[in-house]
């Protein structure tokens, strides 16, 4: 029997966990994961502010779903080393686990700020259930919060804090939010809809000092001196990839592991997948929910077959939602200069404030896109950059819905994208068993009624 270790339970993990499972059924398949209570989702962390201890809905079930697969699991056990001349790992518990075939999947943490020596309960890094849990009934007290940086995991604390009624102020070191993939009218848009949120923006801005009373925070000292009094800090910002485990494993590494297009490292039997893993056409490493599930899935294939069956060619994307505002940004969707030009309608209309959308061509060829409010049309899109289709040659129909002001008939009903978790809109005729398309992801999903009567998605 084949033996398959996934380092880590995060979506990659448990997606080739799953597919190691299908291929393979009868091999031993076990994750390892450091955290105590994992399982859960990550982007709906921000929601766990001021919630009471315990582990989420979602990951009971998705732990029971792993269990009866028979995929067994070590919780609360660190991968300490990786040494690949037996083929076997180091636990934090000295336990020794061997291995036929291996993912890493250990996802990216928040750096920890420079001037951070503080073991204080009041700054949170944007990482784990278990340390926003931590806070516990001390959330109850926080009037103010300050998060610092730009990333999925600072606008997921934003909308958390605020629905607590929190004040919020968002710093950051770039000039313009999200200035490395939107362009300055998206970011203007984005700025805008967070004041309505009354989120206070501070640019061009790190944290240089966080001052305390004990356990209690006081304030937070930013670039030029000033002096920001505040109960709570949130560190979302910059993400770095987590291999800290590899020492002298032999695994090739920049920025994250190096994999080639079906995800393997340059260490035989050792794959890796999703925040971690770095592709040769990657200048950074990228993060992403769903470039995570869909690398998981590719890499358990693959450690199964052998060979490189699939490969993964996904472009650098980000999809997301900022309070209510969907957000894709593809391929360059902030490039600009020679060779560039250009394509955003006369956009934002002034009936549709928070709604934007542009593409970008590179030499005449779709290169990026930057869809917000509305991203219908991004699973197109997505599909010309990744053929290169020039400019003449994309669907009018799609450009014109892109780009043209519309007053959508209203669908009525929309359903969660399990995967990327954009509202898809459904046909109001839809009904159980209809099988509908992403346009945010282009995963396939069947529609289920719930017993409450609501529809919701399950990937076919
Ligand atoms: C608040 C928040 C909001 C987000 N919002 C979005 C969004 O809107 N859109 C989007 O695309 N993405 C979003 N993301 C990012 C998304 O969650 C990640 O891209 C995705 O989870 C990456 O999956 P992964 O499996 O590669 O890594 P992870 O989910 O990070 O899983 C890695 C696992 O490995 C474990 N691990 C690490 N090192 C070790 C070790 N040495 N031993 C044992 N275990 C270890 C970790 O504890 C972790 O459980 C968000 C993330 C957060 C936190």
């Amino acid at each position: 029997m084949k033996r398959y270790l996934i380092l880590g339970s995060g979506v990659a993990g448990r997606r080739a966990a799953k597919a190691i499972h299908r291929k393979s059924a009868d091999s031993e398949i076990t994750i390892v994961e450091e955290q105590d209570n994992p399982f859960y989702a990550r982007p709906m962390l921000g929601d766990q502010f001021g919630r009471k201890a315990g582990t989420m809905q979602s990951a009971v079930r998705e732990k029971e779903r792993l269990s009866e697969l028979g995929i067994k699991f070590k919780t609360g056990a660190k991968v300490k080393e990786i040494r690949p001349h037996d083929q076997s790992v180091l636990l934090s518990t000295s336990e020794v686990l061997f291995f036929d075939k291996m993912l890493i999947a250990s996802g990216a943490k928040t750096a920890r700020l420079p001037c951070d020596r503080s073991d204080s309960s009041s700054v949170i890094y944007m990482d784990n259930l278990g340390d926003i849990q931590a806070l516990g009934s001390k959330i109850d007290s926080v009037r103010k919060a300050v998060v610092f940086g730009t990333s999925y995991q600072s606008f997921g604390a934003l909308k958390g804090l605020r629905a607590l009624g929190i004040d919020c102020t968002l710093v950051i070191p770039e000039e313009r939010v999200w200035s490395q993939c939107l362009d300055v009218a998206a970011s203007t848009i984005l700025e805008q809809r967070l004041s309505q949120e009354k989120i206070t923006i501070v640019k061009q801005s790190n944290i240089e000092f966080i001052e305390q009373d004990g356990d209690t925070l006081r304030s937070v000292v930013v670039t030029g001196g000033i002096k920001i009094s505040t109960d709570l800090l949130v560190v979302a910002a910059p993400q770095q990839s987590t291999f800290d485990f590899l020492n002298a494993s032999g695994v090739d590494t920049n920025r994250g592991i190096i994999v080639d297009a079906g995800l393997k490292t340059s260490v035989q039997n050792i794959f890796a997948a999703g925040d971690v893993a770095q592709l040769p056409t990657e200048e950074n490493t990228q993060a992403g929910w769903l470039r995570a599930w869909k690398q998981g899935n590719i890499a358990g294939e693959n450690m199964v077959s052998g060979d490189v069956n699939v490969t993964y060619d996904g472009i650098p994307s980000m999809r997301t939602r900022v309070f209510d505002l969907d957000l894709v940004c593809l391929g360059l969707s902030g490039a600009e200069g020679e060779g560039i030009e250009t394509q955003s309608g006369d956009y934002p209309y002034p009936e549709m404030p928070y709604v934007y959308k542009k593409i970008i061509y590179k030499q005449g060829k779709v290169a990026g896109a930057i869809f917000l409010g509305d991203v219908n049309e991004a699973g197109a899109v997505e599909e010309w950059i990744r053929k290169g289709t020039s400019a003449g040659a994309c669907d009018k129909q799609v450009l014109d819905n892109m780009f043209e002001l519309q007053y959508k008939s209203s669908a009525a009903y929309s359903v969660l994208c399990p995967v990327c978790k954009f509202h898809m809109q459904i046909d109001k005729d839809a009904e159980e068993g209809s099988i509908i398309t992403c346009p945010a992801c282009g995963i396939d999903f069947k529609v289920e009624r719930l017993s409450n009567g609501a529809l919701h998605a399950v990937p076919v």
